[in-house]
């Protein structure tokens, strides 16, 4: 028996917010076996390897389950397919370049992958087998954006199409190199790309870049808590305060900057609170828990056009009144005022 205080999740988040949508998931990453030449042709080879389709944002699922986004309790899984009904189709697309799938890892001893439909039939003719595959694909299965499907999959699928959506929109936005501009194809079955701008054998490689962003839960001494409003959002709409991280900043400068920036409160002490991707393009959010030294809100009239204080017997009577709405099921934010408020949102 192992000690329990030794054991950690590799996914695990701090106390506070113990579980986020976008963070899910047992499937071993195996990065080594990534430079394996070959290592896409042998999985789609192997029995037992599953497949699930991905399209830049959205995932395949089932015909007609895509209707139960949203529905509380609904319960929905990947469109998954065996590796073998994909060597037809890909059989002219190996040899220089990979296919165009992600070997996502494994778990319990199966291999997964995603095929990328938008990858798929970039630059290809109208007649060839890929084209007809994803055509086939968008009439059989129904297809939901990540945030849509997260909140309704099984964990292990969900990890499966996080990594899946974050790969196929970097790869469907990044089509040259940012150094040299010469054109890019994946490699490392998915993980990278190498730019052809040069001869082989001196050819860079490339790696997605994450953007940080900072999300905070800002509360007074009262742990009352700010909820903001930005112009850009339907006028019932609040969260929590959020920016993204500047050049040569850390997280707890950027913290402090954007409360500051945005509704002109100084920071105390901060506590992390736990991160997920956001693929959405390329995002990793860092959420905080901070307490402000002053309570008189300022905000800056730009990006945020209103913020309040809120005790929890206030918003808990603006959102049973539907006079308040906050974020979507699928972000941190709903996780962090849920934890602010003590119960499920
Ligand atoms: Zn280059």
């Amino acid at each position: 028996m192992s000690d329990p205080e030794t054991v950690f999740s590799p996914l695990a988040l701090t106390g506070p917010l113990p579980f986020l949508p976008l963070v899910q998931g047992d499937v071993d990453y195996d990065t080594a076996s990534r430079q394996q030449p070959g290592l896409l042709d042998r999985l789609l080879d192997q029995e037992g390897t599953g497949v699930i389709l991905v399209r830049g944002e959205k995932v395949a699922v089932p015909r007609g389950k895509g209707a139960l986004a949203g529905r509380t309790g609904a319960s929905i899984r990947l469109a998954t397919l065996p590796a073998a009904y994909l060597r037809g189709p890909l059989a002219g697309s190996t040899g220089q370049f990979e296919p165009p799938c992600y070997y996502l890892g494994t778990a319990d001893r199966q291999a997964w992958l995603a095929l990328d439909l938008d990858l798929a039939c970039a630059g290809r003719a109208v007649q060839d087998p890929l084209r007809d595959l994803a055509q086939a694909a968008d009439q059989r299965f129904d297809w939901l954006a990540l945030r849509e499907y997260a909140p309704h999959g099984r964990p292990r699928q969900v990890g499966l199409a996080t990594c899946a959506v974050a790969l196929s929109v970097w790869h469907g936005r990044q089509v040259f190199c940012p150094r040299c501009g010469a054109p890019v194809h994946p490699c490392q079955a998915g993980w990278a790309q190498i730019c052809q701008g040069r001869a082989s054998g001196d050819r860079h490689t490339l790696f997605p870049r994450i953007e940080p962003a900072v999300i905070m839960a800002v509360v007074d001494s009262r742990d009352r808590l700010l909820l903001q409003h930005n112009r850009q959002w339907a006028p019932d709409f609040r969260s929590v305060t959020a920016g993204f991280v500047e050049a040569g900043e850390n997280l707890e400068h950027a913290v402090r900057r954007e409360t500051l920036e945005e509704v002109g409160l100084n920071l105390g002490e901060m506590r992390y609170l736990g991160s997920q991707p956001w693929p959405f393009p390329s995002s990793l959010m860092v959420a905080f828990r901070a307490r402000s030294l002053n309570t008189d809100i300022r905000v800056d009239g730009q990006e945020t056009d209103d913020a309040n204080w809120f005790t929890r017997e206030e918003f808990g009577a603006a959102l049973a009144s539907d006079r308040l709405r906050i974020p979507q099921a699928a972000s941190v934010a709903r996780y962090m005022i849920a934890q602010w408020y003590g119960s499920e949102l």
